[in-house]
């Protein structure tokens, strides 16, 4: 290496992965974790392990939604020859605890469980960490990887490695951490302190089907055929928003990830491994709506967020009321009418979308405000 070159600092690595089928998806994450140094460097014999992949609501594997259970079962066939210990377990938003079996049975992830001899574990105790209520598993384990899923997100732009270590704050627990938290920047806050909490020994990133759009459970699938990992959660979001023609440092959670010594985002210091990032470019990323409240200078952009308002909306021929998004909702803003159908409170919503992100139907639009499909006639 010439010296006027900055060290490498992470490693990010790729393997190209174009199907779910379960040899190809075995291949191509053994491959990427081996050109991290293979997963003994992440695992100790006999030690405790948590996987945690994204299960983002009680969805089909070919919905896109969750990470794939194919992938959960790769990474547990890495590690099942250094230890028998292996724990899975997610805690999505808006789930009660008591139908939580219904997301990890929908999502495929139980069946895997079962097959491979996998502990499925809920994430019912939370024990008061740093000011958060996270799982008690998180501190009876040796170590977590995380397993996230490549998609776009209506709050948080992108949703990957940093935004899969959320799902330890327990249930609707998170519901508060959105009240408490309602621009970007603050929410970007609570992630970066949420992961500095998990620290997960391994990110790997389920980027074979995503999604793209109105992320993260209301875009369009796109096939990017991707395994992405790394040491460095901060560098893994990084290297996914650089593929998507990003700078990593206009995602909030990633700015303020970097910004509290977390990882790194600088692209000149994480070395990319495996596939050559110029081939693998994902083209034309559709972004959610929100998002071009980030193109704003970002001392404008909380100004931007009052000005230009977003909102959630409930289509009631799409709406089944089964009231996930009531359940969610910190600010009580969805409610019951008359008809037996949802509706929202503008008045009362706080615009954390936490409604949009959870409802199966795809019931819940976002649409602009008066003032901005004024200004942009979009
Ligand atoms: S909008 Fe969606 S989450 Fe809310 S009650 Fe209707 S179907 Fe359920
Ligand atoms: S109604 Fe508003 S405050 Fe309630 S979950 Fe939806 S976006 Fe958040």
């Amino acid at each position: 290496m010439s010296s006027d070159k900055a060290p490498f600092i992470s490693r990010v690595s790729i393997k190209k992965c174009a199907t779910y089928g379960s040899e190809e998806t075995t291949a191509a994450v053994k491959e990427a974790v081996s050109l991290l140094g293979g997963m003994e460097r992440f695992v100790r014999p006999g030690s405790r392990v948590l996987l945690k992949p994204n299960l983002l609501s009680a969805r089909a594997p070919e919905e896109g939604v969750d990470t794939h259970p194919e992938i959960v079962r790769a990474v547990a066939r890495l590690v099942k020859p250094i230890t028998p210990h292996i724990f899975v377990g997610d805690s999505p938003g808006g789930w009660e605890l008591r139908d939580i079996e219904k997301v990890y049975e929908k999502s495929g992830v139980k069946a895997v469980c079962e097959d491979e001899g996998l502990r499925l574990v809920k994430f019912d105790k939370p024990v008061e960490t740093k000011g958060y209520p996270i799982a008690s598993v998180i501190t009876e384990v040796d170590s977590i990887i995380s397993i996230s899923k490549l998609k776009t997100h209506s709050t948080a732009i992108l949703t990957g490695a940093i935004k899969n270590t959320f799902g330890v704050v327990v249930g609707l627990h998170k519901a508060q951490c959105h009240l408490r938290a309602p621009m970007p920047a603050q929410f970007a806050s609570v992630l970066a302190d949420v992961l500095s909490i998990v620290k997960p020994a391994l990110s790997i990133m389920d980027g074979v089907i995503g999604m793209e759009g109105e992320g993260p459970a209301a875009g369009n699938l796109r096939n990017f055929g991707l395994i992405l990992a790394s040491a460095d959660a901060v560098a893994l979001d990084s290297v996914f928003a650089m593929l998507a023609g990003l700078d990593p440092l206009r995602v909030p959670m990633i700015y303020e990830a970097q910004k509290r010594g977390l990882g790194t985002a600088e692209l000149k210091k994480i070395e990319v491994l495996g596939e050559n990032a110029a081939d693998i470019r994902i083209r034309n990323l559709k972004l959610p709506k929100t998002s071009l409240l980030f193109n704003l200078p970002r001392p404008l952009i909380a100004l931007g967020i009052k000005a230009i308002k977003f909102y959630p909306r409930i289509d009631r021929n799409k709406c089944a009321a089964c009231g996930l998004c009531a359940n969610i909702c910190a600010r009580a803003a969805v409610k019951k009418t008359g008809n037996k159908k949802m509706a929202i409170d503008t008045d009362e919503c706080i615009r954390c979308f936490c409604c949009h992100e959870v409802c199966t139907y795809n019931a819940i639009t976002l649409y602009k405000s008066f003032l901005f499909r004024m200004i942009s006639s979009r």
